[in-house]
Formats: structure tokens, sequence, C-alpha cells
């Protein structure tokens, strides 16, 4: 047993969690225990303002009332049945879904790398059957920097040692080029094996990296001459939080394979799914392709209460209005340790130029110390996205901490 001894109660729990838990993250010290819209606090009472917003899990807000409400009438009535049975709620769920997003067909799943391994099995069966790739030659094109989370299967194609280090062997046929780079994207779909594109629209872990005007769109079209499925990956840019419900509409791009995950469920359980239409989605029969918990009712009560939301909030029109505001505030700010503030609505990040490889970190702790939360991606980046509720009056006054704490920093 390992003894835990500490000062306050924060610094006990940190210890017991270092003690017993993998330390396979790196928290900013602050222990949580209580949330509500686009605050949380501590378990000494102090409150924050969350800029992190779970990675974007809780774009509707913590603890958002109608979704809580859905959350405990669903688990009062029934919470799972496995697929080996129907429940009364998948199907209302996916109508619901594949109505909000103009598809034929959702396949439900939990964590967000699921979808993901879920789109990419759709892609390459699509490879086979319907374009008529040579068995298990199948390629997807991914691009460099990506990040699509964690399992065996998508670390085999990310670019991050951090991410794919001393956890090989890799999958093959994944074919990696330039993130907003269309002429590498000619060049890679010239391959007559290549089944899909797959892309995050806004590349969130790498620091967000926000491509040309027309990039998406000029990828799309590459895509359909080459007969190439497009793969969304908007599991962090989807759901408002880039100012539209999906980052792609900002360009009128509808994937042929849609990845959702994060504020699927407004931060209640792990929610994801992969929405695409029959031609792709049906070359998946029975018993090839599941999970446990996928599509349980609680999940999909929880997920229909969590969109609906989105909507009735306006909370795309809020994202963008208030995103726009917040990055007008700190370019105007003009600090020399700012080098660049870029996002689109509520997904924005702040790289910080400074000698110290620890800056943005350092900067992160005096946030906190005023007030608000927010982590470092990748160094001397600071990602700054609130729940989609924020209003202007709050965005005025994190801005402020914002301010004094890069002030703070540079003297
Ligand atoms: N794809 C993108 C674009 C993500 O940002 C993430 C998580 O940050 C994932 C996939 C993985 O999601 P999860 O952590 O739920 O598996």
């Amino acid at each position: 047993m390992t003894s835990v001894t500490s000062e306050t109660l924060s610094d006990e729990i940190i210890a017991l969690e270092s003690a017993y838990n993998a330390h396979n993250y790196h928290p900013l010290p602050v222990v949580l225990e209580k949330g509500k819209g686009v605050f949380v606090w501590d378990v000494e009472g102090k409150k924050y303002f969350d800029f992190l917003s779970a990675y974007s899990a809780v774009n509707q807000g913590h603890c958002h009332p109608k979704i809580l409400d859905a959350l405990i009438d669903q688990a009062q009535q029934l919470t799972l049945t496995s697929r080996a049975f129907y429940n009364n709620k998948l199907g209302e769920f996916a109508q619901y879904i594949c109505n909000v997003f103009d598809y034929d067909k959702v396949l439900p799943m939990n964590s967000g790398v699921e979808a993901v391994e879920t789109a990419i099995k759709l892609c390459r069966r699509w490879g086979y059957i319907n374009k008529g790739i040579a068995a298990n030659e199948a390629k997807i094109i991914v691009c460099e920097n990506n990040f699509h989370g964690r399992t065996t299967g998508v670390i085999s194609f990310s670019t991050d040692p951090s991410s794919y280090k001393d956890f090989g062997p890799y999958m093959p046929n994944y074919v990696k080029i330039p993130f907003n780079n269309t002429t590498a994207l000619a060049e890679a779909l010239k391959d007559k094996n290549v089944a899909g594109f797959l892309v995050e629209p806004i590349q969130g872990e790498a620091g967000v990296i926000v491509p040309d005007e027309g990039y998406l769109a000029k990828a799309f079209e590459l895509c359909k001459a080459a007969n190439v499925l497009f793969i969304a990956d908007e599991i962090q840019t989807g759901l408002c939080r880039t100012g539209k419900l999906l980052a792609c509409d900002h360009e009128g791009v509808k994937a042929d394979i849609l990845i959702l995950g994060k504020a699927l469920s407004g931060g209640m359980l792990p929610v994801s799914a992969v929405l695409s239409n029959d031609e792709i989605m049906l070359n998946i029969k029975p018993g090839e392709h599941g999970s446990t918990y996928g599509g349980n009712p609680l999940a999909c009560a929880v997920s229909i209460a969590a969109l609906e939301v989105l909507k009735n909030e306006n909370m795309a029109t809020n994202a963008e209005a208030m995103g726009k505001l917040f990055r007008d505030e700190l370019t105007k700010f003009n600090h020399p340790l700012i080098k660049e503030v870029r996002g689109k609505g509520l997904l924005n990040a702040v790289e910080i130029d400074a000698a110290d490889e620890d800056a943005a970190w350092n900067i992160c702790l005096s946030m906190k110390q005023l007030g608000l939360l927010a982590k470092p991606t990748h160094g001397d980046k600071i990602r700054f996205a609130p729940p989609l509720c924020i209003n202007e009056e709050q965005l005025l006054q994190a801005v402020q901490i914002i301010k004094q704490a890069i002030e703070e920093y540079a003297a």
C-alpha cells in the first residue's frame, strides 16, 4: 500500500490519484467537484471558468438541466439491454439523429475512437464491395499531426511519437499527407487502392490548426473525382463548436461518413456515432460489428436531449458571435507574448511566443489562480474552448483573466 500525506484536500486527492491511478495524463493541479453552465468549482469551493469543456464534450454547459432530466428519467426506466434485444429508445434516437444530419443510417458506439474505428471498417468494406479493391489492399489517406484517438489501430497512423512510440507493431496501409495541402491529396488519390480520406476539419489536438478557406470543399471534390470516401472526424469540431452544427458546414461539404462523439451526450456519458448513407452502412451485416453499450437506451435518451439543447438554445449562433469577440479582444490586446490567436467559433488557440518552453503551462497555472481553467496542447499553444452557453459578460470577464495572466507571466 502507498501511504498518502498532504496539506490541503486538493493535495490529498491528487496524491491519492497519483498513488493508485495510472499516470497516463498530466492534469493541471485542480480538483473539481461541481459544475454548472460555464463554471466549475474545486473541492475548496473556488469557482472557475471552464475553458476546456472536457475537450469539447460539454458544449451544452455542465450539468445542463434538460439533459440531466433525460438522464435521470431514463436511468429510472431502463439503462442497458445490449443489442441482443430491441429497446424502445434506439429507433427514436436513430431517426432523430439521421434527420438532424441528413443521413440514411447511424451506427452508435461509445467513445470517439470506437467511432473512428467503425468508420475505418465501413470505409474498407465499401472499398472492397463497392469499389472493387482487391482483398486486404484498401488504403486510407490521413493527415500529418492528426488526432483520432488511442487504439492500436488509430495510433498506427499518428505522426506524434507520444501517441505511437513503443506501442508497435502498427497497422499498414495508411498514407500520411500534410494537412491543408490539396496538391498532396491529389497525388495520393492517384492510387486506385485508396478507399477513403480521413480528416479533422480543424485539427484540434494539434493546436487548433484551421485550414485555408476552401480546403475542405476542394478535398471533397478531389475525393469524389477519385471515387474515394470523404470521412469527417467531427468528434471535436462538430455539434456547434465552430459556429455551425458541423465544421464541414462552413464549406457546404457533406461527408460520406460523419463521425461524432464528445458533446453528443453533453458530457453525461460516452456516446459516439457514425453516420452514412445505405450504400456504405448496409455493407455491415448482423454480427460483423458492435459494442455491448452501443445504442443503449440511456445513451439514446441523453443524446436526443443533448442535440435538442444545441438547437433550441441556438448554440451555433452564440459560438460564432462569442468566438469572434474572443479573437477580436485578444488580437487587440496585441501582447508580445502572443504569437497568434486563431480558431473558429469557440474552438480557439493562442500560440505563445516565449523562450521558456513551459510558458504555456505556467500561464495556465496563473489563469487557474485567477479563476479560469485551460490546458496547453502541444507545448506552446493554449486551447480556449468554453461551453457554448457562455454570454458576452462572462466572455469579457474571462478575457480579462487571460490578459492578466499573460501580463503577470511577462512581468
Ligand atoms: N477524434 C478527435 C478529433 C478527437 O479530438 C478525439 C478526442 O480528443 C478523438 C477522436 C477520440 O475520442 P475519445 O477520446 O472519446 O476516444
